[in-house]
């Protein structure tokens, strides 16, 4: 069997002209132009990739956008002041705190990520990691849904792969892929519809006893590790789709946590690294932002 490979890149790029066209539509009918503020501390240079690649996708999509750089020496104190002006200005409608944030060799100094997460407005909060979010997604009324899972489940969709009933093994607990991709997966209304949800879902993770035994139980396989090239085609079950989230630096290139060559000859759908997931994770961001100025001119600050 040769995999179908589930195209993110033009997945994402339909998504983006659907969202310009959104943008479009609510500027014309008199709402307000969506605003998305990304902070950068310190001059990490994935992070700066990142932060440039998600400013030139607002661009493209009519969303205005701004990149606050501070300095890797910012103290917690200052960032969090950042943060509460970004809460107060109506011109904006969503906040993003690029992570990870620098970590000082002076301990007394160290910026305390959940708290700066925390103190982002959760109206403006279109990553979703903030715990007002994160607890309406666990109770099936989200607010907005975090960007990645959120991106995988528009991507079976779009390639009519439907989860219900099936069983999902995602491996991987982190907050911000694992635990809610497994939440959603397991849900019963999908941001998809239900077909794309309820199914029967396992979390596997780095104390997990036999992982090998464990991915080969599944008919979806979700990897969010962050191990390149952990998963391969021995322990897949023929058929499986995988989607394989993790972004690893080997060399000069970048691989995931499957192995593409020997899963995509055992799966009948993979996503391949890059060009799979990573750019439906930037739409969605766009999707969010978009949201949040909806339900913000709906009801003003
Ligand atoms: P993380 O680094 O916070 O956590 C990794 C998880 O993997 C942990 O829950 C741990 O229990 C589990 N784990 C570690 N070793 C394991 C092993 N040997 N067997 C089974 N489980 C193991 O994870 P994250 O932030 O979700 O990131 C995971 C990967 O996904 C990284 O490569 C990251 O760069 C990538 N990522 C990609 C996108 C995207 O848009 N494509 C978005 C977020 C993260």
């Amino acid at each position: 069997m040769t995999a179908m490979i589930l195209d993110g890149k033009a997945t994402g790029e339909a998504i983006r002209k659907e969202i310009a066209a959104d943008v479009k539509r609510l500027v014309e009918s008199g709402g307000p132009t969506p605003c998305l503020v990304a902070v950068l501390v310190g001059d990490d240079p994935a992070s700066q990739v990142y932060v440039r690649n998600k400013h030139r996708a607002c661009q493209q999509a009519g969303i205005a956008g701004d990149v606050r750089r501070l300095p890797a020496n910012t103290s917690q104190a200052e960032l969090l002041a950042v943060v509460d002006s970004l809460n107060r200005d109506p011109v904006v409608h969503g906040i993003l705190v690029q992570l990870p944030l620098p970590v000082s060799d002076n301990p007394a100094l160290r910026i305390d990520t959940r708290a700066v997460l925390d103190a982002i407005d959760p109206a403006k909060d279109v990553d979703s990691f903030s715990p007002v979010n994160v607890g309406l997604l666990m109770q099936g009324r989200p607010r907005f849904l975090p960007c990645t899972p959120r991106g995988i489940i528009e991507l079976l969709c779009r390639y009519e792969l439907k989860t219900s009933g099936k069983h999902v093994v995602v491996v991987g607990r982190s907050d911000i892929v694992g635990k809610p991709i497994a939440m959603m997966l397991a849900g019963t209304d999908g941001v998809c519809g239900p077909d794309y949800a309820n199914a029967t879902v396992t979390i596997a993770h780095s104390r997990t006893r036999d992982l090998a035994a464990v991915v080969r139980t599944a008919d979806f396989v979700v990897a969010a590790v962050g191990r390149p090239r952990l998963i391969h085609g021995e322990m897949l079950k023929p058929g499986v789709v995988v989607i394989d989230v993790g972004i690893n630096r080997v060399g000069e290139s970048l691989v995931g946590d499957v192995d593409f060559e020997s899963a995509s000859l055992v799966a009948s759908a993979i996503t391949p690294v890059p060009g799979g997931v990573g750019p439906l994770t930037i739409a969605m961001l766009l999707r969010n932002t978009v949201t949040a100025a909806q339900a913000l001119s709906a009801s003003p600050m």
